[in-house]
């Protein structure tokens, strides 16, 4: 069975605002897109009118070969043509950013009301089949307000889940948590997700959120798509300066945790082994994604076995760029690593291509994002 494609190519603007442009937004398979960049960018705006809650000024969407939006710009010859189909008609499950959970309903009732329609027994095994899923089979009949931030982010899940939805939207599915949840339901999103397999697109400004819940990015930048490709690529290769700027970090590697003790991981990157602080790993994560900065790696030629960071990769180095003042350095130390030196440090050490030599980097200054599932 090939997966329902979506394919948008619209604008809207706000008065006031920067024009918003999905600019041949083309989402296939089963997977994650996220919708990424700065706050005011366009995310919410693309992803409202992706749900028909909002109506863009021009352009077409489609899904799986059926229109659910046409209009032309300017040219009023044309507009006879104009065609929206209505929210209800679209199969979406839409996740707002606050969840919008009714109030005065209870967790099953949040989670029937998109079911309507549907026969009383038909619901009450949906209903049901939800609450096991997400593990809230014990809070059925509680308010929201009884609930914790992480159980209502559930129960709004499950809401837009409930009607079988070809596909789901999220903005910003963990940005009303607090930190310590935050982190700890990321891993857990994904795994969902995963077993939900259905076309999702999640918007979210946070760069760590992009990473562990999305298989393809887009980012955008003032209502612009400045760049998209797998999630891996565009953290490691930003297309611009923009881009390097909204995603801050150069080298990201998949990785294998080969064990956890005393708080340290131990990885598996390329062919290289590391040692990273496990912070908030989850116990029994084994895919992660490795994340080092540039300026956070140190070069050194002579072996100075006194010194104090717990990774010491022998590196070749690939490639060497002027960039302003900064001079950047692809190496290879078993998986490709970037380093950046001042262009002053790096004539110190008579840098050039094939030279062989030590990147160190400390253990706390490995990031590690869970890829679960
Ligand atoms: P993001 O979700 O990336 O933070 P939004 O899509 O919410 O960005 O907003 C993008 C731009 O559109 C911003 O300049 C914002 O002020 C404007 N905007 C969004 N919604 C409205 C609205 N309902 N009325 C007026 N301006 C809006
Ligand atoms: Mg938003």
């Amino acid at each position: 069975m090939t997966s329902p494609v979506l394919r948008a190519d619209f604008s809207k603007k706000f008065s006031g605002g920067p024009v918003i442009r999905a600019d041949v937004l083309e989402i296939s398979g089963a997977g994650v897109t996220v919708l990424f960049g700065p706050s005011g960018s366009g995310k919410t705006t693309i992803l409202r009118c992706l749900a028909g809650l909002e109506t863009p000024d021009e352009g077409t969407i489609s899904f799986a070969g059926k229109t659910w939006f046409q209009k032309s710009g300017k040219r009023k010859a044309e507009s006879g043509n104009d065609f929206i189909l209505p929210p209800k008609n679209r199969g979406v499950g839409f996740v707002p950013q606050d969840y919008a959970l009714f109030p005065h309903l209870t967790v099953a009732g949040n989670i029937a009301y998109g079911l309507h329609g549907r026969s009383a027994m038909e619901t009450k095994s949906r209903v049901a089949e939800m609450l096991r899923w997400l593990d809230l089979a014990g809070l059925n009949s509680r308010l929201p307000h009884e609930l914790s931030g992480g159980q209502q982010q559930r129960v709004a899940l499950a809401r837009a889940v409930a009607r079988e939805p070809k596909l789901l939207l999220l903005d910003e599915p963990l940005a009303a948590l607090d930190t310590p949840t935050r982190q700890r339901l990321r891993g857990e999103l994904r795994k969902l997700l995963r077993q939900l397999a259905i076309p999702t697109v999640v918007v979210t400004h946070d760069r760590l959120e992009a990473l562990s819940l999305g298989d393809d990015l887009v980012v955008l930048d003032e209502g612009r798509i400045v760049q998209r490709g797998p999630v891996q690529a565009v953290f490691s290769r930003p297309a611009n300066l923009t881009v390097a700027g909204i995603v801050a970090v150069e080298t990201i590697q998949p990785g294998r945790v080969l064990e956890l003790k005393d708080g340290l991981a131990t990885l598996l990157v390329g062919r290289a082994q590391l040692t990273a602080v496990a912070g908030d790993l989850p116990a029994g994560a084994t895919d992660v994604f490795v994340c080092i900065r540039a300026e956070d790696v140190i070069l050194t030629k002579e072996d100075a076995a006194h010194a104090s960071p717990r990774n010491r990769l022998a590196a070749v180095v690939r490639a060497i760029a002027n960039e302003g003042p900064l001079t950047r350095i692809e190496l290879d130390c078993g998986f490709p690593l970037t380093a950046v030196l001042t262009r002053q440090a790096c004539a110190e050490m008579a840098l050039q291509e094939n030279d062989t030599l030590l990147a160190l980097v400390k253990a706390p200054q490995i990031h590690l994002v869970p890829r679960g599932g």
